[in-house]
């Protein structure tokens, strides 16, 4: 093997594993190395894309073993150690060091703690994060005998939760004034408020039904058995609660504490605080008591903490002079290169701040549609880059309008370009926000115009707009003309919100 073309990709996410897989299939002489710290690797299967951009994929959950060919080898094991300068990587499972001509790191992410004061023992066991496959079973196994949780988070985790737990009370407290802001303004979180306490799907439309979800495994003990998988599983991405079975032991009912954060949780109800709206009889139920800074304490069963993540950049940043943002990621430039000559990232583990950016419609945000997207430039450069051939890299680059096919409460949801008024704050004032509501259709359409340009739009439900939506972002036509009727099909059976 040549060393010169011996690229090492670390992580086994959707962006690292596209990452490696596109290096080796287009590329023959390449050796390729991927380590993961998971032996169950994500990959992406169905893809699907709606207009330029708009991707719709189901998740693929292997065993890593099954991607190797003749230039393509799986290491499981974890990198504890970078070496940049003799291009060297160390992992906890084996002496030998290994080589590396270029290296891109896809290490993702881990969720924020919360962090605990000195009883953080006795009640550690009773807070929740959701990351892998293991969290999300220790959740499931607990909710199982809970009657009240408390969600802190507003996110798209949060929201998710909330949607998907079923026969429980729910505590959701919430930093904003409004549920789900990170995607939602006001009138659109409005919008599925009647959903909240459902206790069944609440979309009632027969062909929206839930992506297929499917595992593949084969019957590798040795590799089930890793050790250490909980600190390093890959993320969960789209449907991961599907096929868990998420109820809990009452009747459904959701309250939002908003603007609000928790300030203390305890084991036992303090003697000098009451519990809200709760009998004194019935505090022995619960295992821990939660204080929130609204003065208000509720006793639950266990607390879900879902308030983003930081990137997984610690393994690599003793003895290397990496640039990073406050919050870890790898900052990179336009070709996913790092200041440090030879390695590159990609997915949630690196931060985008491109100058380049300021003219187009895209942002960074950490989802499973960017993972990929950014595994697969990744790929593309770091082989122009070997190969000394960048001509063609500038087709490959598609951070232009950002995309992204989810969904929410049951509803497909499609965010366009600044969908929520991210980066428009200078030139707020020639800015308007229409929306269409359709009760009967179950449909909103949200679209932000500037100067008379489409800047984003929510479209929830199936409205066959995304495709034309998105092309007006892309060539940001004039459509003051047409203002008020852009988001018009028929005039019938639509209002707007203002
Ligand atoms: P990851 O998938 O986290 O992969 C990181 C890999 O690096 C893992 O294989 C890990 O084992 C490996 N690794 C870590 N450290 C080391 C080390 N030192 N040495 C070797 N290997 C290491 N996104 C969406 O778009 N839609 C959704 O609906 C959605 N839902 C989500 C729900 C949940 C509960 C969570 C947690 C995330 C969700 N996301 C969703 C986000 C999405 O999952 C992530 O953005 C995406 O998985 C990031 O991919 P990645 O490849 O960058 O990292």
């Amino acid at each position: 093997m040549d060393s010169f073309n011996s690229i090492v990709v670390i992580g086994g996410g959707i962006s690292g594993v596209t990452c490696a897989k596109v290096l080796s299939t287009e590329n023959p002489t390449f050796f390729v190395t991927l380590i993961s710290a998971s032996p169950i690797v994500k990959m992406v299967s169905n893809l699907r894309t709606i207009g330029r951009s708009i991707d719709i994929f189901d998740v693929i959950e292997q065993n890593s073993n099954c991607l190797e060919t003749v230039n393509f080898k799986v290491i499981i094991g974890k990198v504890i150690h970078l070496d940049s300068k003799k291009q060297l990587i160390q992992l906890d499972c084996q002496k030998e060091l290994i080589h590396y001509s270029k290296i891109c790191i896809c290490t993702g992410a881990k969720p924020k703690r919360f962090k605990i004061g000195d009883n953080g023992k006795e009640i550690e066991r009773y807070i929740k994060y959701i990351r892998d496959t293991d969290h999300a079973i220790s959740f499931k196994n607990m909710l199982s005998t809970s009657k009240r949780i408390l969600i802190v988070g507003n996110g798209g985790i949060a929201t998710e939760l909330v949607h998907e737990v079923k026969n429980c009370q729910i505590v959701w407290v919430i930093k904003d004034d409004h549920f789900g802001a990170t995607f939602f303004d006001p009138a659109v979180s409005k919008f599925f408020n009647k959903y909240l306490n459902n206790n069944s799907n609440t979309c009632k439309k027969e062909n929206l039904k839930k992506r297929e979800h499917f595992t593949v495994t084969t019957n590798n003990k040795k590799q089930d058995s890793s050790s250490n998988k909980n600190d390093f599983g890959v993320a969960l991405g789209p449907d991961w609660h599907s096929g868990l079975d998420l109820h809990g032991l009452v009747e459904k009912n959701v309250t939002i504490e908003k603007c609000c954060n928790i300030k203390n949780i305890y084991r036992k109800c303090p003697m000098d605080k009451k519990c809200f709206n709760e009998k004194e009889s019935d505090l022995k139920q619960w295992n821990i008591f939660v204080e929130l800074d609204n003065g208000k304490l509720y006793g639950c069963d266990m607390i879900i903490i879902a308030t983003g993540v930081v990137p997984n950049s610690d393994p690599f940043i003793s003895d290397n002079s990496f640039e990073l943002c406050s919050e870890g990621g790898f900052l990179i430039d336009t070709e996913m290169r790092t200041n440090i000559k030879n390695v590159y990232a990609a997915g949630d583990v690196c931060t985008i701040k491109w100058k380049k950016l300021s003219t187009s419609h895209w942002f960074q945000m950490r989802l499973w549609t960017q993972a990929r997207q950014m595994g697969f430039f990744a790929a593309k450069c770091i082989a122009a880059h070997l190969k000394n051939d960048c001509k063609n890299l500038e087709l490959y680059f598609n951070f232009e309008v950002f995309a992204h096919a989810t969904k929410f409460f049951g509803f497909r949801v499609i965010l366009l370009g600044f969908f929520n008024g991210q980066n428009l704050q200078e030139g707020r004032e020639n800015c308007s926000i229409l929306y269409r509501v359709d009760d009967e259709r179950q449909q909103l359409i949200k679209v932000i115009l500037q100067n008379g340009k489409m800047k984003g739009a929510i479209l929830i439900g199936e409205t066959e707009f995304e495709e034309t939506f998105e092309n007006l972002i892309y060539n940001q036509m004039d459509l003051s003309r047409f203002e008020s009727n852009v988001i018009t099909k028929s005039n019938q059976g639509n209002h707007q919100l203002s």
